[in-house]
C-alpha cells in the first residue's frame, strides 16, 4: 500500500482516539449537504411512531481550513435544485444569494477586440433563475444552519482546522482518518507546541475533499476505484478575481460566458463574468489541464481575457479586491470512480460529480451528499456498513435527476477536450438532439496528455522556459496583475516552520531534468508562483525552489506535473487561503 501521508507517520507518538458513528471529511457543499440531510432524516426517523430510535450518535465533520468557507472557491452560479430539497425555504432562512440570473450573454471571442455574441444562449448555459453565489459565503451559511440545529440523540461536531492526512484501515475496510500533526519542525522533529494528530474512528466515513482529494487518491490506490470507469479522472483549473466596479456599470443578475480567444488551438476552456451584490464582479477563466499545452496557465488566460475590449470597459475605474484559484473535476459520469466501499463513500468533486458543459458541480455534489445521507440512515438502522449496504447510495444517485443530468452531458469533455473545432461543434449539436449520445459513445480520453505534453509538440520548439514565453500581457498593477500581487489578495497563510506540504517524490534531479527538457511547466501553470528554478552562482539549475507558503491549495501541480513528481498533501490544519467572497 502506498503511503501518501508524510507528516503524521511518527509511529512513536501516542494519538488520542475519537469514536464517531459518521465522519465527513471536507467542509464543502457536498459534505455539508450530506450532514444537514442526515440530521433531517434522523430527526424524522426518531419522531416516527414505532421506529427503533437512533440515540447516542456522534457525527463529525473535519475541514482543513481555519474556518469552514475559508478554502471554498468556485464561480459561481448555483442551480438551486438540491438546495430546495434540503431547505425548501432557503431564501427565508437567510441564504446569501448574490442575485438571481436575469440577463445572459455567451460570446465566441476571436481576438483582443473581436468576437460575436451567440444570438441564443445554448441550452446547457441557460442559467435563468439560478443564483449567483460566493461559495465561501454559501458554505459558511450552511455550517451556521447545521450548528443551529438541536437533534435529540445526536451530538454534532464541526471541526475546522483539522486536515485528514491518512486513511485508517482495517484490512480493506475504511475505519476513519488520522488528522495532521501540528507544531512540527521542517525536519520532522516536534516543536514545543507539538500536537499530535488524532485517530478519528468511524463506522462510515464520507470523503468530500473536492477535486484531486489527498485521501481519495489513497482510497483509489488501495481499492482500485477507477477500474470500471471508461475514462480517467480529469480536471480543469480556474483562476478568478473579484472586482469592485462603479455603481450601475453592470446590471444585477448579469452573467457572461465566453470561449475562444485567448485560448490557443488545441486548448479548451472559457471565461465567466458574474455580477455579485455590492457592486462586486467575479471575473474568471478556466482551462482544461489534460491539454497538450504543458504551459497552460489559467492566471495568464484570465489576465489576457481582461485585455479584451468588452471586459476592459466593465473593469474601467474598478478595484481588484480578491483573487483565488482551484481545480475542478470535469470528467463527469464516464470518469466517475466507484462511489462506495466497506466503511466509506465518495461525494462531490472527489467523485467527478460535475457537469462540465454547464460548468456546474455544486448542485450535483450536494445531491451526492443527500443520497449518501439516505443510505447512511439505513446503514445506521441496520448496523451494516459493508460495501453492499453502502453501494445503495451509488444506485440511488445514478437513478436520481443528478444521474440523469450527468448521463446527458457524459460526452461533453471527450468532445471539446481539444477545443471547439468544427467537428467538436457538430458532435456537440448531435449530443443536444440525442440527450448526450454522439458517434463513439462513450467518448474516451486520456489524462496522460499532461505527462506527454512537450514544448516541442505544442510550441514547435523544444525546452522552452517561462522566460521564453511571450505572455502578451503587460502587468500594470491597475487592471493586469502578476501572480504574486494577485496571491496577496488570496489571504494565504501557512506556518512556515512546518515541513513543506508539496512533496517532490522522485527527488530534485527529476525536476532539473524536466527544466532542461520540458521547461519546468510548474513554474508557469501554478497560479500562485510557488515553483521557481534559479541558476546557482555557477549558472547551473540544481534544484526546484518551493514557496509552499503561497500555495492556494488548487492541486494543479499534483495534476499537471509532467513527471508526476509532485504530491500535494494537506499542510497542518488551518493553513491556506482565506476566501471571503470567492
Ligand atoms: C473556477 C471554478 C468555477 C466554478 N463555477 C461553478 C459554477 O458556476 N456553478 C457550480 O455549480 N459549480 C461551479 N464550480 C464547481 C464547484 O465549485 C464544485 O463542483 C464544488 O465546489 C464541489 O463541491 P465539493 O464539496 O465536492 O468540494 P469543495 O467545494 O472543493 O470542498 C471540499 C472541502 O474539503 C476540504 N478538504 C479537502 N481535503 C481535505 C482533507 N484531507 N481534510 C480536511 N478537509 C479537506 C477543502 O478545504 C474544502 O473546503 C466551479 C469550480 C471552479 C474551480
Amino acid at each position: 500500500m502506498r503511503d501518501f501521508s508524510t507528516q503524521s507517520a511518527r509511529p512513536d507518538v501516542a494519538r488520542e482516539e475519537l469514536e464517531f458513528d459518521v465522519l465527513f471529511v471536507g467542509g464543502g457543499p457536498a459534505n455539508l449537504a450530506g450532514l444537514w440531510h442526515l440530521l433531517n432524516l434522523i430527526e424524522a426517523h426518531n419522531l416516527r411512531t414505532g421506529s427503533k430510535k437512533l440515540e447516542g450518535l456522534t457525527i463529525g465533520l473535519i475541514e482543513k481550513a481555519d474556518e469552514i468557507g475559508d478554502h471554498a472557491f468556485s464561480g459561481a452560479v448555483l442551480d438551486p435544485i438540491a438546495l430546495k430539497e434540503l431547505c425548501p425555504d432557503f431564501l427565508k432562512q437567510g441564504f446569501p444569494s448574490e442575485g438571481v440570473v436575469s440577463q445572459e450573454e455567451v460570446w465566441l471571442l476571436t481576438s483582443e477586440r473581436g468576437g460575436f455574441k451567440f444570438p441564443l444562449v445554448p441550452p446547457f448555459l441557460n442559467n435563468h433563475g439560478g443564483h449567483i453565489v460566493s461559495l465561501s459565503r454559501m458554505v459558511r451559511w450552511m455550517a451556521q444552519q447545521i450548528e443551529g440545529r438541536e437533534v435529540p440523540g445526536v451530538d454534532v461536531m464541526l471541526l475546522p482546522g483539522f486536515a485528514g492526512i491518512k486513511v485508517l484501515w482495517d484490512g480493506e475496510r475504511v475505519v476513519g482518518v488520522q488528522t495532521a500533526d501540528k507544531g512540527v519542525n521542517p525536519d520532522g522533529t516536534p516543536r514545543s507546541n507539538f500536537e499530535p494528530g488524532n485517530d478519528l474512528r468511524a463506522k462510515v466515513t464520507i470523503f468530500g475533499e473536492g477535486p484531486r482529494g489527498h485521501l481519495a487518491r489513497d482510497l483509489e490506490s488501495v481499492l482500485n476505484l477507477q477500474k470500471d470507469a471508461p475514462n480517467p479522472q480529469v480536471f480543469e483549473m480556474g483562476a478568478k478575481e473579484i472586482w469592485e466596479i462603479p455603481e450601475g456599470r453592470v446590471p444585477d443578475g448579469f452573467v457572461l460566458h465566453s470561449t475562444g480567444w485567448p485560448l490557443r488551438d488545441g486548448e479548451s476552456g472559457g471565461s465567466f463574468v458574474y455580477k455579485m451584490s455590492a457592486n462586486h464582479l467575479a471575473v474568471g477563466y478556466v482551462v482544461s489541464l489534460d491539454t497538450a499545452d504543458p504551459f497552460i496557465d489559467a492566471h495568464l488566460a484570465l489576465q489576457q481575457f481582461k485585455t479584451h475590449a468588452k471586459i476592459k470597459e466593465l473593469l474601467e475605474g474598478g478595484k481588484l479586491i480578491q483573487y483565488g484559484g482551484k481545480a475542478l473535476a470535469i470528467g463527469g459520469l464516464t470518469s466517475m470512480p466507484k462511489l462506495a466501499f466497506a466503511g466509506g463513500m465518495l461525494v462531490g468533486d472527489s467523485a467527478q460529480m460535475v457537469n462540465a458543459a454547464r460548468l456546474k458541480g455544486i448542485h450535483l455534489g450536494m445531491k451526492g451528499g443527500i443520497q449518501a445521507a439516505e443510505t447512511i440512515l439505513d446503514a445506521l438502522i441496520e448496523a451494516d456498513y459493508s460495501e453492499p449496504s453502502l453501494m445503495r447510495y451509488s444506485q440511488s444517485y445514478l437513478e436520481s435527476w443528478a444521474g440523469e443530468e450527468l448521463r446527458a452531458s457524459r460526452n461533453f469533455h471527450g468532445t471539446v477536450a481539444h477545443g471547439l473545432t468544427p467537428s467538436a461543434g457538430l458532435k456537440l449539436g448531435i449530443s443536444l438532439l440525442t440527450n448526450g449520445w454522439v458517434p463513439g459513445d462513450p467518448q474516451t480520453f486520456h489524462s496522460d496528455a499532461a505527462a506527454t505534453a512537450t514544448t516541442e509538440a505544442f510550441y514547435g520548439k523544444a525546452g522552452l522556459h517561462r522566460e521564453d514565453l511571450d505572455l502578451g500581457v503587460k502587468f500594470d498593477g491597475k487592471r493586469l496583475y502578476p501572480k504574486l500581487d494577485d496571491v496577496y489578495l488570496a489571504g494565504v497563510m501557512h506556518d512556515e516552520h512546518q515541513p513543506g506540504h508539496l512533496k517532490i517524490v522522485g527527488g530534485d534531479d527529476l525536476c532539473v531534468t524536466c527544466y532542461a527538457t520540458k521547461g519546468a511547466p510548474c513554474t508557469v501553470f501554478c497560479p500562485a508562483q510557488v515553483y521557481e528554478m534559479h541558476p546557482d552562482a555557477q549558472g547551473k539549475v540544481t534544484r526546484v525552489e518551493i514557496a509552499f507558503s503561497n500555495c492556494v491549495h488548487c492541486k494543479t501541480c499534483d495534476i499537471k506535473c509532467p513527471e508526476q513528481n509532485v504530491i500535494w498533501t494537506p499542510p497542518e490544519g488551518g493553513g491556506g487561503p482565506k476566501y471571503t467572497l470567492c
